[in-house]
């Protein structure tokens, strides 16, 4: 016997099939609208167009304003006592050079091999495309949606969400969701579909050393003058020691490891890390030794020296004594930990080993994480695979940084990321592109998804 759901959805996968080639169509004209946030090309235009496109889809949709680019928030309660979904997107993409590498023009969306190539065809236009075409064909097949529906499309996403935290702010009523879901980023490499429950928070840091006011003959002032450079590397070997251990007061304090249910899904994740050393030619991994693959991008911090700069690095030799020396580093943090009290950890760690060192921040986002044992997660769960005909991987935490804090810490709300683009999607590089197929498989995804979340008994 069918179960409910699945009722619902045949005709509705249905709708989808027949109506292929426009999505597409359509996907193609979005796709040809430039948004380039860096610097604001189209991006009036296409904010528009999206807004336009939420009205068709009978929200209550409009741009709102923010420091910088607009959001585009849209909204359509269908289903008073079901959950409300927020679905995060951004309609910003890239800044698509180098052009010359483009096999077909950025902006002139072009299907090739089965992929559809065009800036923004993976990141993010087309999941967020998909999201809408799933609301057009449930809206189709049954004149509603089964359950209340929010759009937060943002402008700034590829240039870091400088202004989100205001965003989320300013218009928390019109936000005011039980979950979030985003599709973004790539499925795993094996092509297997993943729900992402968490993300590594992130900061970034330079740590500024100055020696005498010019730079002088290391043999005519060396041994008097004082070196910037020796100063960076003796503070830095200060803060992590040859094991791997983060040596700076406190810095693991509110680290958590890894609940049962995590531990299993982490276990469960695929991973040759044999095949991995050797692609990478890797003798050993990073120390300490002895972690699973998984848990060190997903429950351990990090501290990243990014460059050091200063001194002399050209041709040949130059016996000079630096006057100055900069090294930039960054911290990948996990749950619980937060930005602002690390940042504050390692300014007291520098005031203590290098007071005359300064220690600049450079910008942060906080870790975010979802129990799995949410009660959202199983509806989410079966929606995928009966959409996608496999079970997704569960991955409680990605080892890269996304701002989803803001909706899990600030508005409190489970977070979901159920990425749709194939792993080479070569995002932020030339010839991006989306699996043809990847795109109606989100369009069954995401219209799965909002009946599956409507058959829950109550809201959490
Ligand atoms: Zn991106």
């Amino acid at each position: 016997m069918q179960n409910p759901a699945t009722k619902q959805l045949e005709p509705v996968f249905d709708y989808i099939s027949r109506h292929e080639n426009r999505f597409l169509e359509r996907l193609k004209t979005y796709l040809s609208m430039p948004s380039i946030s860096a610097y604001g090309e189209g991006i009036a235009e296409t904010a528009a167009y999206l807004a336009d496109w939420l009205r068709e889809l009978g929200m209550e949709a409009g741009l709102r304003e923010t420091s910088g680019w607009p959001v585009v928030i849209g909204r359509r309660m269908d289903a008073p006592g079901k959950p409300t979904v927020l679905l995060y997107g951004h309609y910003d993409v890239q800044p698509p050079d180098p052009l010359e590498a483009w096999i077909s023009p950025p902006f002139s969306p072009t299907v090739r091999n089965g992929r559809l190539y065009a800036r923004g065809a993976g990141d993010n236009k087309g999941q967020h495309a998909a999201q809408l075409f799933a609301l057009e064909s449930l809206l189709a097949v049954h004149g509603r949606l089964p359950i209340n529906v929010i759009f937060l499309l943002e402008g700034e996403e590829e240039v870091g969400s400088p202004n989100m935290p205001e965003v989320v702010d300013r218009y928390r009523r019109e936000l005011d969701a039980d979950l979030v879901i985003i599709s973004d980023g790539p499925v795993d490499i094996s092509g297997q579909s993943q729900l992402q429950f968490g993300v590594r928070g992130l900061i970034t840091i330079e740590l500024r050393a100055r020696g005498a006011n010019q730079d002088l003959h290391s043999g005519n002032w060396g041994g008097v003058v004082p070196n910037p450079i020796w100063t960076l590397v003796h503070l830095l070997s200060s803060m992590k020691n040859k094991e791997g251990e983060i040596t700076i007061d406190g810095f693991y304090d509110d680290v958590e490891q890894p609940t049962d249910l995590e531990r299993e899904a982490l276990t469960a994740l695929p991973i040759d890390i044999d095949q991995v050393m050797r692609k990478l030619e890797l003798a050993e991994l990073d120390a300490p030794g002895g972690r699973p693959f998984f848990d060190r991008l997903a429950f351990w911090p990090t501290f990243t020296i990014n460059g050091i700069q200063g001194g002399y690095n050209g041709p040949g030799s130059k016996t000079v004594l630096p006057h100055e020396a900069v090294v930039k580093c960054d911290m990948r943090l996990v749950h619980n930990q937060s930005g602002a009290d690390i940042f504050s950890k390692v300014e007291a760690h520098v005031r203590k080993h290098a007071p005359d060192v300064e220690c600049i921040w450079l910008g942060g986002m906080d870790p975010s994480k979802t129990p799995l044992d949410s009660p959202f997660t199983a509806p989410i769960f079966r929606a995928i695979t009966l959409a996608q005909g496999a079970e997704p991987q569960m991955v409680p935490a990605m080892g890269g940084s996304l701002p989803n804090y803001l909706f899990t810490k600030t508005l409190g709300l489970p977070t979901f990321v159920v990425p749709y683009a194939n792993a080479d999607e070569d995002n932020h590089a030339p010839n991006e592109n989306i699996e043809v197929a990847r795109i109606f498989m989100g369009i069954r995804t995401g219209a799965s998804m909002l009946v599956h979340l409507a058959e829950m008994e109550s809201v959490p």
